[in-house]
């Protein structure tokens, strides 16, 4: 996203490396893992169903047909499915020492301790 000189101005604005600071801070606190997939991931350009990868896809489209698979795609749904896929096979991998030892979700306990009395 920040490679687009529109959006880079407004992402740098909102101080995207603060937020990621303080994601990160928060999900650990949880016992969870944070992941960053590389931010050159082509989470937008790759069919999420097929993983067959498009060539130009403008910002303007939002809304795309694979030409592998026929499958319709929301741009910023098919995204997202793909960043979670990744994120996910980063994990299985065990590309993060954080991730050897760990828990991925907490239990019952820790997530609603605050209201559990
Ligand atoms: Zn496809």
């Amino acid at each position: 996203m920040v490679r687009n000189s529109k959006l880079a101005k407004s992402i740098s604005d909102a101080g995207w490396g603060q937020f990621c600071t303080m994601l990160k801070y928060k999900v650990e606190l949880e016992g969870k893992i944070y992941i960053e997939v590389d931010r050159f991931f082509p989470s937008s350009k790759t069919c999420s169903n097929c993983l067959h990868p498009v060539d130009n896809l403008s910002l303007d489209i939002r809304s795309w047909q694979c030409p592998k698979c026929q499958t319709r795609h929301d741009r910023d749904i098919n995204a997202a499915m793909n960043i979670r896929d990744e994120g996910l096979r980063i994990l299985a991998g065990g590309h993060l020492a954080t991730a050897s030892g760990q828990r991925v979700r907490p239990s019952k306990g820790t997530a609603f301790r605050g209201n559990a009395g």
